[in-house]
C-alpha cells in the first residue's frame, strides 16, 4: 500500500497568471529545490494539478521542509501530509495518521476534497465516513464544523490521494526571478532591508548596494549590511551585495555645499551610483525604504529634489507605511536586532546641524552642477570592479 510523507505546495496568485503560468511554475520550482538544496535536503519535487509535491523521506524530515517552504516567495500555503492509495482504508488509515500528529487538541473535523468524480464517494460522503472512523480511533474528541482544532483534509486528484493535517498560510507573493532586477539603496537601518525584501516578495531579483562611512569611519555597517543579507535569505534572499566606500566623497561634499544641504547630495550621488550600477547590471529600477515624513530628508521637498537626479524609476514600497508595521515586518524577517545595533555608518559623517526639511529643487540641481559628480560615479564604478 502506498504511503509516502509529501507536501502539498499551493500558489494561488501563480494560477491566475495565463500564459506566464508554466513559466512562473518552473521558476517556483527551481527556487522551491534551491531552498530545500541549501538546507541539505535534497527532496523529489514535482508538480500536480495547481501545486506542487515535495516529498519527504520522514515525518521530521518533512517538517524542516514545511518550515523552510513557509517562507519562500510564490508560495501561498503548505501542507505536510501523507500521499497515500486511493482506497477509503488508506485514506481512513491516513487520515488518522494526520490527525494524530496534531496532539494536543479537543475537537476535529474533516474537509474532503475530490477533484474527479470517478471515486466512490463523493466530498460529503467522505467527510462522514472517515470523520466516524477518527471518532471511532481517537478518544473523547468532538467534531466541530466551525473553529475546530485540527482539520483533517483530503484531496483526491486524479489517481492520488492526499491526507493533511498540517497547513499553514505561507509568505505569498511571486517567485523570485520572475519579475526581472532592480538595485535597493540598502543601509543597515531598518527600512531598507524591509523595502528590498518587499520587491524580492513580488518576484524581483534584488542586488543591494550599501555606502559605509570608510575610510572615514570604521566599515562595519558594511559587516551588518552582510548580516542582513544572511537574514534576508532563507526568505527569497538578495542576488547580490555591493559595498562603497563613501567617506571621502561625503568629505568632498561636506567642503563643497551649504551644511543644511548634505545629506540631500549625499542622497543623491548615491542615486546616482545606483542608477549606473542598474544599467551596467541591466536591472529596471531603484529600490529605497523611504517612508513619507519620516525623517527630515524625507519630505516631499526633498524626495523631489533627490529624484530628479534619477534616469529609471525609483520604488519606495514603504513610502505609505508606518514605523510601527515597519518594525514589525523587521522583526518578523529577523533584521530588526541587527538594523538596531548601533554602529557609524555614512550616515553619521558629517551630518549637518540642522538639514534643510524643505530643498529648492532648484538650488540642489545648481549645486549639483558644480560637483564632478560624472566623475565620482565612474570612479565608484570601478571601485565596485575591484571588489
Ligand atoms: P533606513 O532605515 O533604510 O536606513 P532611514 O529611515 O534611515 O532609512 P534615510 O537615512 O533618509 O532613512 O535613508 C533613506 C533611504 O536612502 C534608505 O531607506 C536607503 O534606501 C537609502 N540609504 C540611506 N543611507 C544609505 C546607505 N548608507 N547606503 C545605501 N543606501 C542608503
Ligand atoms: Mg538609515
Amino acid at each position: 500500500m502506498l504511503r509516502k510523507h509529501v507536501l502539498l505546495v499551493h500558489y494561488h496568485e501563480l494560477g491566475l497568471k495565463g500564459r506566464n503560468r508554466p513559466k512562473f511554475e518552473r521558476q517556483l520550482i527551481t527556487n522551491v529545490k534551491q531552498t530545500l538544496n541549501k538546507s541539505g535536503l535534497a527532496l523529489e519535487v514535482s508538480r500536480t494539478s495547481g501545486r506542487l509535491l515535495v516529498f519527504a523521506q520522514s515525518f521530521e524530515q518533512g517538517l524542516e521542509a514545511f518550515e523552510l517552504l513557509l517562507k519562500v516567495p510564490g508560495v501561498a500555503r503548505v501542507s505536510l501530509g501523507e500521499k497515500v492509495s486511493r482506497t477509503l482504508e488508506s485514506l481512513n488509515d491516513g487520515a488518522l495518521r494526520a490527525l494524530v500528529s496534531c496532539e494536543p487538541f479537543g475537537s476535529f473535523r474533516v474537509s474532503a476534497r475530490r477533484a474527479n468524480t470517478d471515486f466512490e464517494l463523493d466530498s460529503m460522503e467522505l467527510n462522514r465516513v472517515i470523520g466516524s472512523y477518527l471518532m471511532e480511533h481517537t478518544e473523547a474528541k468532538t467534531v466541530r464544523m466551525k473553529d475546530p482544532d485540527a482539520t483533517v483534509f483530503v484531496e483526491i486528484i486524479k489517481n492520488e490521494a492526499y491526507v493533511y493535517a498540517r497547513s499553514a498560510p505561507a509568505v505569498g507573493g511571486l517567485p523570485v526571478g520572475t519579475a526581472g532586477t532592480l538595485v535597493c539603496l540598502l543601509s543597515s537601518g531598518l527600512d531598507s532591508p524591509v523595502a528590498a525584501w518587499q520587491m524580492v516578495r513580488r518576484g524581483a531579483r534584488v542586488i543591494g548596494l550599501h555606502f559605509s562611512g570608510a575610510p572615514e569611519t570604521p566599515d562595519s555597517s558594511s559587516v551588518l549590511v552582510g548580516e542582513i543579507a544572511g537574514a534576508l535569505e532563507p526568505f527569497g534572499g538578495l542576488a547580490d551585495v555591493y559595498c562603497v566606500h563613501f567617506g571621502v566623497y561625503q568629505r568632498a561634499i561636506a567642503l563643497a555645499v551649504p551644511e543644511k544641504l548634505r545629506i540631500i547630495l549625499y542622497r543623491r550621488l548615491m542615486f546616482a551610483v545606483g542608477g549606473a550600477l542598474a544599467v551596467r547590471l541591466g536591472a529596471k529600477g531603484l529600490v529605497t525604504g523611504e517612508s513619507l515624513g519620516q525623517v527630515a530628508s524625507q519630505t516631499l521637498d526633498n524626495i523631489l529634489a533627490v529624484d530628479t537626479v534619477a534616469t529609471l524609476p525609483v520604488f519606495r514600497p514603504l513610502i505609505g507605511t508606518d514605523k510601527q508595521d515597519i518594525i514589525k515586518q523587521a522583526q518578523q524577517l529577523g533584521t530588526f536586532d541587527i538594523s538596531t545595533r548601533s554602529t557609524d555608518d555614512c550616515c553619521t559623517l558629517f551630518m549637518p546641524r540642522n538639514p534643510e526639511t524643505h530643498a529648492s529643487l532648484e538650488e540642489v540641481e545648481a549645486i549639483w552642477q558644480t560637483l564632478p559628480h560624472e566623475q565620482w560615479v565612474e570612479e565608484i564604478l570601478r571601485s565596485l570592479d575591484q571588489r
